[in-house]
C-alpha cells in the first residue's frame, strides 16, 4: 500500500499497487490533478481518514524532529494515515520524510531524491550567533531571537 501526497496527483505518478490517500489532498488539488484523484478513487484507491490518536502521535514525532512548525495539517494527516496503514509514504516533502523516518515508516520520492539520513535541525541565534539543538523563543545567553539554521 501507497499512500499519495498532491504531488503524486500533480506529477501524474500512479503506482502498481494498492493505493491510499486522503480528502485533505483532493481539497489541495485544482481542475486535472482533482480529476486524476477521483479517476484513481473510482480505480479502487482507498480514501483514508486518521483517527485523533495517530495524529496526536505525528505532532509528537514533528516536535522531537524540529519539523512541526513546517507541517502542514495536510502533510500531519497524510503522515498519519502511512502510520494506521502501515504503508509506503509516497512524497517529496523534506519534513514529512524527515517525520516519517522518525517512525520508520517507509518513504517513496517521486520527483527528486530522498534524504538519506534523518536531518535534525538547529537554531542560531541572531545576537550572539550560538546555535541550539532545541527550539527557544529567545536565546537564554543574550534575549535575541532564534533562526532555524538548516545543518548541511
Ligand atoms: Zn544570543
Amino acid at each position: 500500500m501507497r499512500v499519495l501526497d498532491a504531488s503524486a496527483f500533480i506529477h501524474g505518478h500512479d503506482p502498481d499497487g494498492p493505493t491510499a490517500s486522503i480528502p485533505a489532498v483532493k481539497e489541495e488539488l485544482e481542475g486535472g490533478h482533482a480529476l486524476r484523484f477521483d479517476a484513481m478513487e473510482g480505480g479502487g484507491m482507498t480514501v483514508h481518514i486518521p483517527d485523533e490518536a495517530s495524529l496526536r502521535r505525528i505532532t509528537r514525532a514533528a516536535e522531537e524532529s524540529g519539523d512541526a512548525d513546517v507541517l502542514s495539517e495536510t502533510d500531519r494527516r497524510l503522515v498519519a494515515a502511512a502510520f494506521e496503514l502501515d504503508a509506503t509514504l509516497v512524497t517529496d516533502d523534506y519534513a514529512m520524510q524527515n517525520v516519517a523516518e522518525r517512525l520508520d515508516l517507509d518513504v517513496e520520492v517521486i520527483a527528486r531524491d530522498g534524504i538519506t539520513e534523518e536531518r535534525e535541525w538547529q537554531w542560531q541565534c541572531f545576537g550572539c550567533g550560538r546555535v541550539f539543538d532545541e527550539e527557544k523563543d529567545r536565546c537564554p545567553i543574550c534575549g535575541s531571537e532564534l533562526t532555524r539554521k538548516n545543518p548541511s
